[in-house]
């Protein structure tokens, strides 16, 4: 597997890190860049992630043997549009979006009957870090990498995306678009938002200077996301909001029990919940809950 050319659209964190990576493994001729940011992309360059800048994501798409999409994802439609008539027949298309049933319906009214080009992947593999400055060649290395393949996609364009994203030193599953967007609502978008919420909280009331002087490491690890990109959050908040305020309500039944034995002084209660946190962290921290697990 290697590709001629290969096309990225957004070169932040993740797009750079993906150049990075397949420059590493040698399974790119020339990486083009496109983005929003100048200064960003120069960046990209000179830290080797990409070769050339294209500003427009169509002139980076043109002749390209592999696009990849990394941009956040309110700006996928847009950018599916600019490439579509860009596309070669056998040149993949992939996307890093963190949400998915949005980036489908994009991909599908944009792409039209290029559609079977497109494969929708997320990589699992992240921080709050963000823009080229951020990238790294081990970025994915031993991440999980979702695919929510389409029923257009031939096998061969799915054994192709994830050939890709193997040789980033990933390892891939798929699962549907609606699955990964309730999973990820859980896991991922609903984590972000606690943390933005507290931090946010903490810093509107008058004492605050207080308290953050006293905050310390367990403050500082809760709220580590809340660091992380506010665009992108605010695509992918808005475009998963269904399962995003299902996860808020699930979790507001859940605090509000936990206020109840507060109310009550039922420590029994609270250490037993406790107790199954800290163990049920420690299952996963442990990879125990992935015994049986499909790939
Ligand atoms: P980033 O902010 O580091 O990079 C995004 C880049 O896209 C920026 O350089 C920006 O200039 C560019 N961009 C914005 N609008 C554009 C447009 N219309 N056309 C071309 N470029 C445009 O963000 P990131 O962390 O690399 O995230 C990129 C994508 O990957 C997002 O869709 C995000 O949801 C997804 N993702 C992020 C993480 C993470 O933890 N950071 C993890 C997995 C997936």
């Amino acid at each position: 597997m290697f590709f001629e050319k290969v096309a990225l659209v957004g070169v932040g964190l993740i797009g750079g890190s993906f150049g990075l990576a397949l420059k590493e493994a040698r399974r790119c001729g020339s990486v083009v860049g496109a983005g929003r940011s100048a200064a960003n992309l120069e960046q990209a360059k000179a830290r080797g992630a990409i070769d050339a800048i294209e500003r427009e994501p169509a002139a980076a798409a043109r002749g390209a043997d592999l696009v990849l999409v990394a941009a956040p994802v309110a700006q996928f439609e847009k950018i599916f549009l600019a490439i579509g008539p860009q596309l070669k027949p056998d040149c993949l298309v992939m996307d890093a979006g963190s949400t998915k049933r949005d980036v489908v319906e994009a991909a599908r009214k944009a792409l039209g009957a290029k559609i079977a080009q497109f494969v929708p992947s997320h990589p699992i593999a992240g921080a709050e870090k963000s823009g080229a400055a951020a990238a790294s060649a081990a970025l994915f290395r031993g991440k999980r990498v979702v695919l929510t393949p389409l029923a257009e996609n031939a096998p061969a364009a799915l054994e192709k995306a994830a050939a890709v994203w193997g040789a980033c030193g990933a390892r891939v599953s798929r699962m549907s678009a609606e699955e990964h967007d309730a999973v990820f609502a859980a896991v991922s978008h609903l984590p972000h938002l606690l943390a933005y919420a507290l931090v946010s909280d903490i810093a509107s009331r008058p004492e605050a200077a207080q308290l953050f002087g006293y905050a310390a490491g367990g403050f500082r690890d809760f709220t580590r996301i809340a660091s992380s990109h506010p665009e992108m959050w605010r695509d992918i908040c808005t475009a998963n909001r269904d399962r995003l305020l299902q996860e808020l309500a699930r979790f507001g039944a859940e605090l509000g029990r936990i206020g109840k034995m507060l109310e009550q002084g039922d420590a029994e209660a609270l250490e037993k919940l406790f107790a199954d946190a800290r163990a049920a962290r420690q299952k996963w921290l442990d990879g125990g809950w992935l015994n049986g697990e499909a790939e």
